[in-house]
């Protein structure tokens, strides 16, 4: 829980009763006419709001009834712009599944401009909202199925202090949209402080007149802090480019050592995928692992497995390369490019280690944990065990190591693995309550599982938000246990094992 003093109360403003009330800017509507299309989204037949984030609203500075107000759902259809903001489609490029793609775009997203909040600016973005320049083949469509599947997602990620675009309204209808069978049409507004990607600065290859251009404004609105130098001289744009790239490499780091130690696995992590601020965006066929298996392919489409949840960390290095090289052309060396590249593999190890100690109740990180935790993964690999629960289960295992052994079909390497856990532990002076306490504290017990994720799939598609509601309240603080939610709390049932999602949304 968050208190709030005196202060803060007074420095924050009312939230307003309208949309229609928010300050709004538009500053990547002022870049180059090349790096977008002005143009109307394509509304929904009889939209319906089926679910309006309330959190995500008083951070935009919307009340409740505002998001109630029949003109919020104007916008959040797409029938209305945003008051004060111009609609866009933006174009990027990007590497999808290790090769080349060209040209992409928002082909079926619309930016509706910024709201201004006392904490900086927050793009809206509709998501489903039709055709635009950038479709190429596709029906400027998304899926009931894929929308609230994304919805949850973003909002489950920031539960679990992930940093991830975040999603505000889901609007449904009855317009059928085919994909392998016949589905119904959503549209979820996102928002987020820009969804600028790497593919929006490779797609600005040899182009160096708006490769800056989109340089300096990343830098301007989302890496001020870039311009500060020590010694007063303005720096040259090579170091300031320099150093977001490092920033960027650090971020980026930190989210896949998060995503790693959550067990998520994000299914298209393509170039035009990564977000150039270090947040996890575009949810498609992603997945929270049941049972842990370390080359898990949460994507039916990845049939080579390049996005496996083992590779993840390497394949993000690897996108960070296709960014860097964009800079090439413009006066930045290799060798430059390469140093601030280089940093990455000590960032993400640091990170992945930070967050491990946490998981496992360590004070700090020492050489031998290496084997420990490698151990860990062999050992919950081995016996297909649940991820989300054999971290969970193993703050109390010093005690009452029922729970935790009752994952494994074969209880014999987990009592050894106990065992060497139980000596690590003792080498360090932490008492067993404190830490059996601080590990709670960050070891989810509910999980955005695929199968609840159906259920509240299901539940929408009958019109129904409240299954949306319980995934939600449960997911916004997912380490408290919540007496009579049992059923969330529990592995997933064997026929979750055979729900498929994959690139089709
Ligand atoms: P994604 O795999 O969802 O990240 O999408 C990759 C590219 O395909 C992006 O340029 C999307 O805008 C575009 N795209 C995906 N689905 C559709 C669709 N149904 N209609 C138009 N464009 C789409
Ligand atoms: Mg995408």
């Amino acid at each position: 829980m968050t208190t709030y003093t005196g202060a803060s109360l007074a420095a924050t403003p009312p939230l307003a009763d309208s949309i229609g009330d928010l300050r709004v800017a538009n500053a990547y509507a002022g870049l180059p006419r090349e790096f977008h299309t002005f143009l109307r989204p394509q509304p929904l037949t009889d939209p319906r709001l089926l679910h309006a984030n309330a959190e995500v609203g008083a951070l935009l500075g919307l009340s409740e009834k505002a998001l109630r107000e029949p003109d919020f759902l104007r916008v959040v259809s797409g029938q209305e712009p945003l008051p004060g903001g111009r609609t866009l489609a933006a174009v990027y490029s990007g590497h999808q599944f290790g090769v080349w793609a060209g040209q992409l775009g928002d082909g079926r997203a619309h930016l509706l401009g910024e709201v201004v909040t006392p904490r900086g600016s927050l793009e809206l973005q509709l998501k489903g909202s039709g055709r635009t320049p950038y479709s190429r083949m596709g029906d400027g469509r998304a899926v009931l199925r894929s929308s609230v599947r994304e919805y949850l997602a973003s909002e489950a990620m920031a539960g679990l202090g992930i940093p991830t675009t975040r999603a505000l309204a889901l609007v449904v209808s009855d317009d059928p949209v085919y994909r392998e069978t016949m589905e119904t049409a959503a549209i979820v507004t996102r928002v987020s402080p820009s969804f600028i990607r790497f593919g929006s600065f490779e797609h600005w290859m040899g182009n160096p007149e708006h490769l800056r251009a989109l340089t300096d404004h990343v830098i301007e609105h989302h890496f001020p802090e870039l311009h500060d130098t020590a010694g007063g001289e303005p720096d040259t744009w090579e170091n300031t480019v320099l150093r977001m790239l490092r920033e960027v490499v650090r971020r980026t780091a930190a989210l896949i050592a998060d995503w790693q130690t959550a067990g998520f696995c994000h299914g298209v992590m393509n170039t035009d995928n990564m977000s150039i601020l270090g947040l996890t965006m575009d949810y498609g066929p992603y997945g929270f692992m049941d049972r842990f298996q370390a080359n898990h392919i949460c994507n039916h489409s990845d049939t080579h497995g390049r996005y496996a949840w083992n590779v993840q960390p390497a394949v993000a290095h690897w996108n960070l390369y296709r960014l860097g090289g964009v800079f090439l052309g413009v006066g930045l060396t290799e060798e430059a490019l390469r140093a601030a590249l280089s940093g990455y593999e000590r960032d993400f190890l640091g990170a992945y280690q930070a967050r491990l100690c946490r998981k496992f109740g360590l004070r700090a990180w020492e050489e031998t944990d290496e084997e420990l935790v490698d151990n860990w993964w062999r050992l919950l690999h081995g016996q297909r065990a649940d991820f989300t629960l054999a971290f969970r289960h193993l703050a109390a295992a010093m005690r009452d190591p029922a729970p935790f052994l009752d994952l494994f079909t074969d209880h014999g390497p987990a009592k050894d693995w106990l065992g060497r856990y139980r000596r690590r532990l003792e080498a360090q002076a932490v008492p067993d309550a404190e830490r059996e306490a601080a590990m709670l504290a960050v070891n989810p017990l509910y999980v955005l599982r695929n199968h609840l994720a159906q259920g509240a799939i299901d539940a929408a598609l009958r019109g129904d938000a409240g299954e949306i509601d319980v995934l939600l309240e449960l997911l916004r603080d997912p380490c408290t246990e919540r007496p009579g939610r049992e059923r969330y709390a529990q592995q997933a049932p064997e026929w979750a094992e055979r729900l498929e999602v994959s690139c089709s949304s």
